[in-house]
């Protein structure tokens, strides 16, 4: 029986875990850098305990001291948050090993997922429609080579198998170019990601990203919890995501959620997982699976009622799921907008002293965030600094909402994107929804002309 929970993240993330925990009567460890000593979050947890200086690569990172920090406080369980070491199937392994619980699916489903090949081998097997290309290794012969591509059609685009973070991807429209494309993919994801496997799929030239929540048990119970769609994107950087994927009919989306679902239950996975897919001509192709909680989470959460980050909790701990798919329904149209410390215009990090901090309320409307006045952003991590999340009776009705609390929002003493976010609810294309992955880097271009 698990009793006690370290949550191996910082930031909004940590205090939402936090949160998670106490409302299921766990008490939490608080790991945390030197940089993070006086957040809110670790103050308020049942033990805090520092693993190292600032640089994530010597604190949060940190296996060994996370899993030392583990022992002596006497957690039972490890939750990962996003990025870090949530997607590190060595480190759920470490955890296994420990005789502690990972807050997740196993690492062989970590792992199976973690390679993009593999991924898609797996998920076609179980039904679900991926992207146009082989799922196998690429043939060493160039003669070979091009036949796949020219087999696929151009344009292509050339990925990194362990990629990640929208890094070591690159696009083919000329098969002159081809060759030297893959090579340089080769170099550049055995550089990055530690393995130089790459893989060619068809490049969708205007898709939108969608994407299928999904929530599986140690039982062999799967549920899908509805669609986002996450298409307002820089430089593969989600900026605003919403709740359910907006006008896609309801049978297409349903009928995708069985697959996804269908697949958990194939590849024996556990815990919360995200299904991504491009969106085009009215077909989902999937890219990838993400085997942890997201940022986005909170979308899914508005518009099902449902807290997943709790039945991450209570899977991890050995119950089955307390409902059926026929309980899972979405009401409604939620909004997220990640506030993040830069500068709207140039997208420079601007950490430092929050002196001045207003956050939106009333109805429908959720902000987290683990900042506040006086609050000092390190400029050690990623930026965000909240997330704001509305739900609406429709989509109009959440945008109207959103619009009205960024309006009430107010960080002052370091730069954020608030005013893009204000112009981004403006915007027509926006209001009406339904764009494309490229939409917002037009916008930018745009404005910037
Ligand atoms: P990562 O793990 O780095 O996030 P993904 O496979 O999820 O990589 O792809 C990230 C983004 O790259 C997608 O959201 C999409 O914008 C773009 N992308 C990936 N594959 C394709 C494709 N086949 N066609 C068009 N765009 C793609």
């Amino acid at each position: 029986m698990i009793d006690t929970v370290l949550i191996a993240n910082r930031g909004e993330i940590a205090l939402r875990i936090q949160r998670a925990c106490r409302g299921l009567g766990l008490r939490t460890v608080a790991v945390y850098s030197e940089a993070d000593a006086d957040a809110a979050y670790v103050r308020q947890a049942d033990t805090a305990l520092c693993i190292g200086p600032a640089p994530a690569a010597r604190s949060y990172l940190d296996q060994a001291a996370i899993l030392f920090a583990a022992q002596t406080s006497g957690a039972g369980a490890i939750h990962p948050g996003y990025g870090f070491l949530a997607e590190n199937a060595a480190f759920a392994e470490r955890v296994e090993r420990a005789g502690l619980v990972f807050v997740g699916p196993s690492a062989a489903c970590i792992r199976a997922m973690g390679d993009k090949v593999a991924a898609k081998r797996a998920m076609r097997r179980a039904g679900v429609p991926c992207v146009p290309g082989p799922d196998e290794p690429l043939p060493a012969d160039p003669a070979a080579l091009r036949a796949v591509a020219d087999g696929i059609g151009y344009p292509v685009i050339v990925k990194a198998a362990g990629g990640g973070g929208g890094r070591g991807m690159r696009v083919v429209e000329d098969p002159a170019r081809l060759l030297d494309t893959l090579a340089l993919t080769q170099e550049e994801a055995r550089g990055a990601f530690g393995s130089a496997a790459v893989y060619i799929e068809k490049f969708l030239a205007h898709p939108r990203h969608v994407e299928i929540q999904v929530i599986a048990d140690r039982h062999g119970h799967a549920l899908w919890l509805g669609s986002r769609d996450c298409s307002l994107q820089r430089r593969n950087q989600k900026v605003i995501e919403e709740a359910p994927a907006h006008g896609i009919p309801d049978a297409d989306v349903a009928a995708l959620g069985e697959r996804c679902a269908e697949a958990c239950r194939q590849i024996g996975y556990s815990g919360a997982g995200t299904f991504e897919f491009l969106y085009d001509a009215g077909a989902f192709h999937f890219i990838e699976m993400n085997t942890r909680i997201q940022v986005e989470h909170p979308v899914t959460e508005e518009t099902t009622g449902i807290d997943i980050v709790q039945l991450q909790l209570r899977v991890a701990r050995g119950e089955a799921l307390p409902l059926t798919q026929d309980q899972v329904a979405c009401r409604g149209h939620a909004l997220e907008c990640r506030i993040n410390a830069e500068d709207p215009d140039s997208f420079a990090p601007s950490p430092g002293r929050i002196d001045d901090w207003a956050v939106p309320g009333g109805f429908g409307v959720r902000v987290d965030t683990h900042a506040g006045p006086g609050y000092r952003v390190p400029p050690y991590y990623d930026s965000m600094v909240a997330k704001l999340i509305v739900r609406g009776s429709d989509r109009a009705d959440a945008v109207e909402r959103m619009r009205l609390a960024l309006s009430e929002m107010r960080v002052g003493g370091i730069r954020t994107n608030l005013p893009l976010h204000r112009a981004l609810l403006d915007d027509p294309g926006v209001r009406k929804g339904g764009v494309d992955i490229h939409y917002l880097q037009r916008w930018l271009a745009r404005r910037a002309a």
